[in-house]
C-alpha cells in the first residue's frame, strides 16, 4: 500500500511526487509512455533534439513569481539564459519590442504609445496586483476568475493597436477574448513582464531533474503503465492493481472519467463535455549555419506564427534550429492523405510568414518536421494545448476543484487551474495542501 499514487509523469505529476516524497510519503508514479516528461518529453530526428511543450518561462529572477517554485524543486540550477525582451510582437507590419521589468515595460511601451502612458501604468499595476501574493496559498482564487481579460484591457487601454499588442504576446494562452478570464491573462503574462528565460538544455531536463529527486527520496516511477481503471484506494492497469491511500491524477480529466465507475454519471458527463483549448501545430526546422542569426527573444507575428529560437552551440551565434508554432482550431481527425497535405500546406505557410521577419529563412532550411494536435493526442492523451478552457462567464463549471466526488481521488495539472510551469505548480500546491493540510505544505515550502 502506497501513501499516494500519482497518475502521469508530466511536470505536474513529477512536481507533486517530488513534494510528497520530500514530506515523507511513500509515492508511486505511473506513466503510460515509455519515458517521463509528458508535454516536455521532446523528440529527436536525424540526431537533432527538439522541444515540445516548453520554449521559455517568465519570472525566474530573484524574488520573482516562478523563482521560489523552481528553487524548491532544484530547477534554478539548470542553465537558464535570460532573454533581452519579454517578446517581440509584430502586428500590422510594425514591430514592438516588449521590455522586461514592470517599470521598463510601462515606460518602453509608452515610447511606442506616448498617449497611453498613464493607462499603461494602470494596466501594469493591476497585473502586478493580481499576480502578487502568489505565495499566499490560502487565498481563494476562484472569484478572481470571474473578470474578463478583454473587459479589463478595453477599460484600461484606449488605443486599439496597443490593445492588439497586449493580446499578441506569444502563444502563452489561448487568446479567446470572449471567454478568457483576467486572472489567467494576468498570471500568465505578468511573470514574462518580470523577466523571460530560455532553458539551454532539452526541456525534458526539467522532468528528468524532478524524476531523479523523486527516486532519490524513495519514490517509485513506473513507465509504460497505462492506467485504465480507478476505484477508491485502487489503481488498475491491465492485469495489475496498485493500492494507495490517495490517488492523484494529472491526466486530462475527460480521459479520467471513463476509468472511474464509482463516480456518478452526471459528474462525469459534465467534465467530459467541458470545452478544450485550441490545438498547436509546430514546425521544427534545422538550419544551415551562416544564414540566420540567433535572436535572444521570442517573436510573435500577427498572433499567427510564433518563432522560438534554441540557444545555439556555436560561437558565432548562428541559429541552427528553431520552432514555429501556429495555434489551430480545426484539424483532420485521422492520419490520411488529407492530413499530410494539410500539414505540408501549414508548414509552408508558417515558414513564409516567419520569413517576413527573418529574410532568407526558406533557403536556410535543411530539414523540416511537424507535429499537430493529433501528435499531442498520441503522446499525452489530449489534442488541446492548455487543457480545459476556463471561461470567466462560467467559473464554477470551467475551473475544476482538485477534489473529486470520489473520496481520496484528486486532480492536478493544466486542466485544473492554470497551465504552464507556474500554473501547474500552483495546481499541485493547492491539491497537496488540501490532502496533507496547508500548514504541512507551508512549512515544507518555508512560507
Ligand atoms: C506547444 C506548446 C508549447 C508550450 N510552451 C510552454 C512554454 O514555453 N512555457 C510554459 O511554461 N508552458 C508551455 N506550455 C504549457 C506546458 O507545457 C503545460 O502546461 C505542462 O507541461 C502541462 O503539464 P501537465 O503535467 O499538466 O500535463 P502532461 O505533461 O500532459 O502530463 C500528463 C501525463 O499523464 C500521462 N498519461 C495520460 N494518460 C495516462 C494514463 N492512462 N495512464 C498513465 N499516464 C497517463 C501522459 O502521458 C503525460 O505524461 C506549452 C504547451 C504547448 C502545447
Amino acid at each position: 500500500m502506497y501513501d499516494a499514487i500519482v497518475i502521469g509523469a508530466g511536470v505536474s505529476g513529477l512536481m507533486c511526487a517530488n513534494i510528497l516524497s520530500r514530506i515523507g510519503a511513500h509515492v508511486l508514479v505511473l506513466e503510460k509512455e515509455p519515458r517521463t516528461g509528458g508535454m516536455l518529453q521532446g523528440f529527436s530526428r536525424g540526431g537533432t533534439a527538439f522541444d515540445t511543450g516548453l520554449h521559455y518561462v517568465g519570472g525566474l529572477g530573484p524574488g520573482e513569481s516562478l523563482e521560489w517554485v523552481f528553487r524548491y524543486h532544484n530547477l534554478t540550477v539548470l542553465t537558464w539564459k535570460r532573454l533581452d525582451f519579454s517578446e517581440e510582437v509584430i502586428t500590422g507590419g510594425k514591430s514592438y519590442l516588449i521590455p522586461c521589468g514592470y517599470d521598463s515595460f510601462a515606460e518602453g511601451m509608452a515610447e511606442y504609445f506616448p498617449h497611453q502612458r498613464e493607462n499603461l501604468k494602470c494596466f501594469t499595476a493591476e497585473l502586478k496586483n493580481i499576480s502578487g501574493g502568489i505565495r499566499n496559498l490560502e487565498k481563494d482564487r476562484l472569484p478572481l476568475y470571474g473578470r474578463s481579460a478583454a473587459g479589463f484591457i478595453e477599460e484600461t487601454i484606449s488605443d486599439k493597436t496597443l490593445r492588439k499588442v497586449l493580446t499578441s504576446m506569444g502563444p502563452r494562452m489561448e487568446m479567446r477574448l470572449e471567454s478568457l478570464p483576467l486572472y489567467e491573462y494576468a498570471m500568465i503574462t505578468a511573470p514574462f513582464i518580470e523577466s523571460a528565460w530560455r532553458l539551454n538544455a532539452p526541456s525534458h531536463t526539467i522532468t528528468d531533474t524532478l524524476a531523479r529527486q523523486v527516486v532519490e527520496n524513495g519514490g517509485e516511477i513506473k513507465c509504460g503503465i497505462a492506467v485504465d481503471g480507478i476505484m477508491q484506494h485502487e489503481v488498475h492497469a491491465k492485469d495489475q492493481t496498485f493500492k494507495a491511500e490517495e490517488i492523484i491524477s494529472s491526466i486530462p480529466p475527460a480521459n479520467l472519467m471513463p476509468m472511474v465507475n464509482q463516480l456518478r454519471n452526471i459528474y462525469k458527463k459534465r467534465i467530459v463535455s467541458l470545452p478544450q483549448t485550441e490545438g498547436m501545430f509546430t514546425v521544427y526546422l534545422t538550419l544551415s549555419p551562416g544564414a540566420i542569426q540567433y535572436v535572444n527573444h521570442s517573436i510573435s507575428i500577427d498572433n499567427k506564427v510564433f518563432i522560438h529560437f534554441n540557444v545555439p552551440d556555436n560561437p558565432d551565434n548562428w541559429a541552427t534550429k528553431m520552432e514555429l508554432m501556429m495555434p489551430v482550431q480545426d484539424w483532420p481527425q485521422a492520419r490520411s492523405d488529407d492530413y499530410s497535405s494539410w500539414k505540408d500546406d501549414l508548414a509552408r505557410e508558417a515558414v513564409a510568414i516567419a520569413q517576413t521577419r527573418l529574410p532568407g529563412l526558406s533557403s536556410a532550411v535543411k530539414e523540416i518536421y511537424t507535429s499537430s494536435p493529433l501528435t499531442w493526442q498520441r503522446y499525452t492523451g489530449s489534442a488541446s494545448s492548455f487543457g480545459i478552457r476556463k471561461d470567466y462567464r462560467s467559473v464554477l463549471t470551467t475551473v475544476l476543484s482538485p477534489r473529486t466526488p470520489l473520496p481520496h481521488l484528486w486532480l492536478i495539472g493544466q486542466s485544473i487551474g492554470l497551465h504552464g510551469m507556474l500554473g501547474v505548480s500552483m495546481t499541485v500546491f493547492n491539491t497537496v495542501s488540501q490532502i496533507y493540510g496547508l500548514e504541512t505544505i507551508r512549512k515544507e515550502l518555508s512560507l
